[in-house]
């Protein structure tokens, strides 16, 4: 599915947003945007010094005041999802969007012969600690009149594909996750959708695919109408569907 959508201004004023991977790529560019719309971000990601930036930068637009919450996926325990999620309700009492953007592309290599350790990074990085963020942030984006979780998967995320190995499996993982999610989730105030960016200009593509000319490719902010539509009220009845970048 794709969408259409020109936001208004200021159409996510006063909504309390996460990105996940705020801190480059794609998870950057929405955070941005989110803040310029007037939402103010929650910025979670492992780079703190990227982090800080997006911090920054919001700051000279004069965006609402952000906040970081330095994180690596990677060690992620259920106990520091627990404690996230208490601090976002007691500092902003709701969280009305989610975006699980932080991934990792892991090798591109033949199942024979996979690195095992890169195997249960990825899955624990894409899957496991988006699992157990989004697990404790549930009972705190039901205390907003209208919540949206959004997950991003990728063209080999329900078509296998040839060496796309964790990656493509941790995606079949995170589409698995949101349509379960979406599904007992229907009918109340939390809409659940997934986004398959497509090619987009930033370093993970760039490590996917190093002989392609990145000038081709389309850069993040093509994307923003969509993720912007997502979070915005005007997505509010749209759940458990799959959009194309
Ligand atoms: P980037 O590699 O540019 O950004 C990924 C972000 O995830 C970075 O901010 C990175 O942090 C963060 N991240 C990675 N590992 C961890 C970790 N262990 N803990 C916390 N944060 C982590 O990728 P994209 O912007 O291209 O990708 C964004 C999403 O879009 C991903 O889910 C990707 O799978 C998906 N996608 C992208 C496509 C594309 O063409 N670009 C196509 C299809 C899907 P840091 O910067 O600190 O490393």
């Amino acid at each position: 599915m794709t969408v259409d959508f020109q936001p208004k201004e200021q159409c996510l004023k006063d909504k309390v947003i996460m990105v996940t991977g705020a801190g480059d790529g794609i998870g950057r560019e929405a955070a941005l945007t989110y803040a310029k719309l007037g939402a103010t971000v929650i910025l979670v990601g492992r780079t703190t010094e990227k982090l800080e930036e997006v911090y920054d930068e919001i700051e000279a637009f004069n965006g609402p005041q952000p906040a970081i919450i330095p994180i690596n996926f990677l060690h992620m325990s259920a106990e520091q999802a627990q404690q996230i999620a208490e601090t976002i309700d007691q500092e902003f009492g709701r969280l009305d969007g989610l975006l699980n953007n932080a991934s990792q592309l892991g090798d591109l290599s033949p199942i024979e012969a996979y690195n095992i350790e890169t195997w249960q990074n990825v899955m624990q990085v894409n899957v496991n600690a988006t699992f157990l963020l989004t697990r404790f942030l549930i009972p705190v984006i039901r205390k907003a009149d209208s919540g949206s979780i959004i997950f991003t998967s990728s063209g080999v995320g329900n078509k296998g594909r040839a060496y796309w190995g964790a990656y493509s499996v941790s995606k079949f993982a995170t589409e698995g996750l949101a349509q379960v999610l979406a599904d007992e989730l229907e009918n109340t105030s939390i809409r659940v959708n997934i986004i398959n960016p497509g090619a987009t200009r930033t370093k993970m593509r760039a490590a996917a695919f190093p002989a392609e000319n990145p000038g081709d490719l389309k850069t993040a902010d093509a994307l923003m109408p969509l993720y912007t539509y997502l979070m915005a009220e005007d997505s509010k009845s749209v759940t458990n569907q799959r959009f194309d970048g």
